[in-house]
């Protein structure tokens, strides 16, 4: 029985003939003409007007942060349902996050929640863009204008998305993207920061090069970091980025297929798309069960395991994990998607065959698990 695996990267001969490229010319290290092709050609798709490679997505986060001058003392709001790397770029900057509750709509920032959590210590919200639906920037860009935040975005999640037609990276201060494996475009590890504002990117990129000035070598100024992403990983993700708008479309292809073909399966919900949004095909995402079922989702990730389809929970909500559930309040809607959520198998080289596929072990699986015990 074949098995599908939950996510694949798509890479072709291109990304092989690029990465060749970069080993046969020597540029294996941090300088090249690859990364400087990427970052120009990554702000340009984003519509902004400076990209700043980095090693990967948590770095990114962090050098956004640390770039912004957030640190010991300062609040930074995130959502309390998202990859624990959000949070830890905060607890790296000596700041402490403060976890706001998703809205069932998006799976993203409840901004009214947000505003309630301002502080006088408050310096930035960092607005993640879960399972590739972009956060209410209109909404929480206009409440971080009012109270002088600053407003990232984590689209770690949410590389080729729209919000009333403007393109994740222009939607806040500063756009943050991961590339690892199982991200919309990889390098394997990789990530980057955009920006439109140039002092932040003049920032960015002392601290990705461990602070060191740029007109007086071994000169340093301030603490930094390596951060720094290598030639060879910006040559697979300019061959990547050349073959985003195919790579895109079948991943949309993927994930319309299990909308359409599970749209009479009552146990699962696929996840909800705001009408002024594009979501970004990463990774396609149901609820199981009805709101409040603890235990379907498990059973049913059970059954499809011994039916050869692999598939990932949601995240579990960061403020349950043992760093940083001390002293939380409850988070009630985070709790029930991390408890229901489930991603199944997504990338570009799912034939329609593998798709059929895949759809009849899910209703057999769910057959299984509604199955009464006695028989
Ligand atoms: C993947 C991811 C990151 C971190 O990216 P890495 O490249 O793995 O460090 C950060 N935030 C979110 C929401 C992610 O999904």
């Amino acid at each position: 029985m074949q098995r599908f695996p939950v996510a694949r990267p798509c890479l072709s001969e291109l990304e092989e003939r690029y990465a060749l490229d970069a080993v046969r010319s020597g540029w294996i290290s941090s300088q090249g003409p690859y990364l400087r092709r990427f970052e120009e050609e990554f702000a340009r798709q984003c519509g902004a007007a400076t990209a700043v490679a980095t090693a990967n997505g948590t770095v990114a986060l962090h050098l956004a942060l640390a770039a912004a001058g957030i640190g010991p003392g300062d609040e930074v709001i995130v959502p309390a349902l998202t990859y624990v790397a959000t949070a830890n770029a905060v607890t790296y900057c000596g700041s402490r996050p403060v976890f706001v509750d998703v809205v069932p709509e998006t799976w993203c920032l409840d901004p009214e929640q947000v505003r309630a959590a301002i502080t006088p210590r408050t310096r930035a919200v960092v607005a993640v863009d879960l399972y590739g639906h972009p956060a209410d920037y209109r909404q929480l860009a206009q409440l971080c204008r009012r109270h002088g935040l600053l407003l990232v975005a984590d689209a770690a999640e949410s590389y080729g998305a729209t919000s009333d037609g403007e393109p994740t990276g222009r939607l806040a201060d500063l756009t943050t993207f991961s590339f690892f494996g199982n991200k919309i475009i990889t390098s394997g590890e990789g990530g980057c920061v955009v920006t439109s504002d140039e002092a932040l990117a003049a920032r960015m990129r002392l601290l990705r090069n461990q602070g060191m000035d740029p007109q007086r070598r071994y000169w340093f100024p301030v603490v930094g970091f390596n951060y720094r992403m290598t030639n060879v990983a910006a040559a697979l993700l300019c061959a990547q980025m050349e073959r985003a708008p195919e790579i895109i479309a079948e991943r949309e292809r993927v994930v319309s297929a299990y909308e359409a073909q599970l749209a009479d399966v009552p146990l699962l919900s696929p996840q909800p798309v705001s009408a002024r949004v594009r979501k970004a095909p990463w990774m396609a995402s149901f609820l199981v069960g009805p709101p409040g079922d603890a235990t379907s989702r498990d059973a049913l990730a059970r059954a499809l395991d011994r039916e050869g389809v692999e598939t990932r929970p949601f995240f579990v909500p960061i403020t349950e994990l043992p760093a940083y559930r001390a002293g939380q309040v409850d988070h009630p809607v985070a709790r029930d998607l991390g408890r229901r959520g489930l991603n199944l198998p997504t990338y570009a080289d799912l034939t329609d065959a593998d798709l059929k596929q895949i759809v009849e072990r899910i209703r057999a699986a769910v057959a299984i698990i509604h199955a009464p015990l006695t028989r």
